[in-house]
C-alpha cells in the first residue's frame, strides 16, 4: 500500500526539499508517495514546517500516523487541540553543527574582547590581552541536543563549562547541574551565559529579574533558544545598569523583531535575525525519511516530542 506524505510548508521550502526528501524516501525501499496537496484522506504523515498560520485542523487527516517537525523548536504546534498523533521534532547534524559554529563564534567575540579592535581603529596602540579560555566560565542553560553539543566544543577550547537541564546528566568535561539550586550555581559562574532552552510554560520569563540578578557583574547573555525564554525588561534595565555587559539575542517574542524594538537601537545589544541554526534539506530529509520508515514498519520514531512537558 502507499504510503502517503504531506509536505506541509511554503512553496519556497518545498522547492529546496522535494529532490533531498525523494532522495532519502527512495533509499527505504517504501511504496510511497510525497506531495504539497493530497486528499486529506490519504495523509499519513505531515511534514511540517509552515510559513504562516499554525492553527491547522489535524481532525482531517483521519489516517495520519505522525507529524515530522523540520524545526527543533516544536512550541507553535504542541498546543494545538486537534493534534492527537505523534509529534516528532528534528535533530539534524547540520542543524546542530550550524549552533555550535554561532555560540562558538559569539562566545570568542566576547572572550576576546573583538568589537574594540573592529570599531576601534583609532591610532591608539592599548595592547591589552584578554584572559585564556580557562579563565572565562561559560554557563549553558538547556544541555539537550544543542546545548551539549555547543558545550563540548567550548570546553574542548579550555573555557571551564557549566550546563544546567531538567533531569541531572553527566557530559564528560561539562559540569552538569539541574534543579534549583543548581540554576543558582549555574548562574553565579556565568560569565558568558547561553539560553538554549525549549519554550515551554517552566521555562517562560526564566531570565528575569531575579535570576538575572544572580549573574556576575558585567556578564553577557546569548540568546539562540527562544524569546519567551527574557523577560524583555528586564534584560533591557540590567544592560542598563552594567549588571549585564552585553546581550546577543537570535530569538524574540515577536519575529520578525519590530523595527522600533528597543533592542534594534540599544548601544549593549546584538540582534541577529533567528540565524543562528538552520535545519539543512540534506540531513533533516534522511532523519525524516528513517522515521517514514520506522513508523511503517511499527519501529519507536525518533525525536518523539513529550506533549505533558511541552518538548
Ligand atoms: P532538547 O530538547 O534536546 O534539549 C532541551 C534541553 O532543555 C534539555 O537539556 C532539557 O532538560 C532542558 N530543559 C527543558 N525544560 C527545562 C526546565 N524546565 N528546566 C531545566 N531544563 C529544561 O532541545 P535542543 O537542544 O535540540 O534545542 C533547544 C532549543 O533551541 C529548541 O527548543 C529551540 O527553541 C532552540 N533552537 C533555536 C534555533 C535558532 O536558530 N535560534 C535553531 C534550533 C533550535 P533534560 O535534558 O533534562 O530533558
Amino acid at each position: 500500500m502507499t504510503t502517503n506524505i504531506l509536505f506541509l510548508s511554503t512553496p519556497k521550502r518545498w522547492a529546496e526539499y522535494e529532490p533531498p526528501l525523494t532522495h532519502a524516501l527512495a533509499a527505504t525501499g517504501l511504496d510511497f508517495r510525497l506531495a504539497e496537496e493530497l486528499p486529506a484522506a490519504e495523509v499519513d504523515y505531515i511534514v511540517y514546517a509552515p510559513g504562516g498560520a499554525t492553527d491547522h485542523d489535524f481532525t482531517q487527516f483521519p489516517r495520519l500516523k505522525a507529524v515530522l517537525s523540520l524545526w527543533a523548536g516544536i512550541e507553535t504546534v504542541i498546543e494545538n487541540p486537534t493534534l492527537t498523533a505523534p509529534l516528532a521534532r528534528m535533530v539534524d547534524h547540520g542543524l546542530t553543527q550550524g549552533m555550535v559554529e554561532w555560540v562558538t563564534g559569539h562566545v570568542l567575540r566576547h572572550h576576546l574582547g573583538m568589537d574594540a579592535h573592529i570599531l576601534g581603529q583609532n591610532g591608539i596602540w592599548e595592547p591589552i590581552a584578554p584572559p585564556l579560555a580557562r579563565d572565562r566560565r561559560v554557563t549553558i542553560l538547556g544541555l539537550g541536543t544543542l546545548g551539549t553539543a555547543c558545550g563540548r566544543a567550548l570546553a574542548s577550547l579550555g573555557f571551564p563549562v557549566s550546563g544546567w537541564s531538567r533531569n541531572p546528566k553527566t557530559v564528560e568535561g561539562i559540569t552538569c547541574l539541574s534543579g534549583p539550586d543548581g540554576l543558582k550555581q549555574a548562574l553565579s559562574t556565568a560569565d558568558i551565559l547561553v539560553l538554549l532552552l525549549p519554550d515551554t510554560p517552566a521555562t517562560r520569563d526564566l531570565l528575569n529579574a531575579q535570576t538575572i540578578a544572580q549573574l556576575p557583574q558585567g556578564s553577557v547573555v546569548l540568546n539562540p533558544g527562544r524569546g519567551t525564554l527574557i523577560e524583555d525588561a528586564a534584560l533591557l534595565a540590567a544592560l542598563d545598569s552594567g549588571q549585564i555587559a552585553h546581550a546577543t539575542l537570535d530569538a524574540f517574542r515577536i519575529e520578525p523583531l519590530p523595527a522600533d524594538d528597543p533592542y534594534w537601537a540599544h548601544p549593549k545589544v546584538t540582534v541577529t535575525p533567528h540565524i543562528a541554526s538552520e535545519t539543512r534539506a540534506t540531513t533533516a530529509s534522511e532523519v525524516i525519511a528513517e522515521n517514514v520508515r520506522r513508523g511503517e514498519a511499527g519501529e519507536p520514531l525518533l525525536h518523539l516530542v513529550d506533549r505533558a512537558l511541552g518538548y
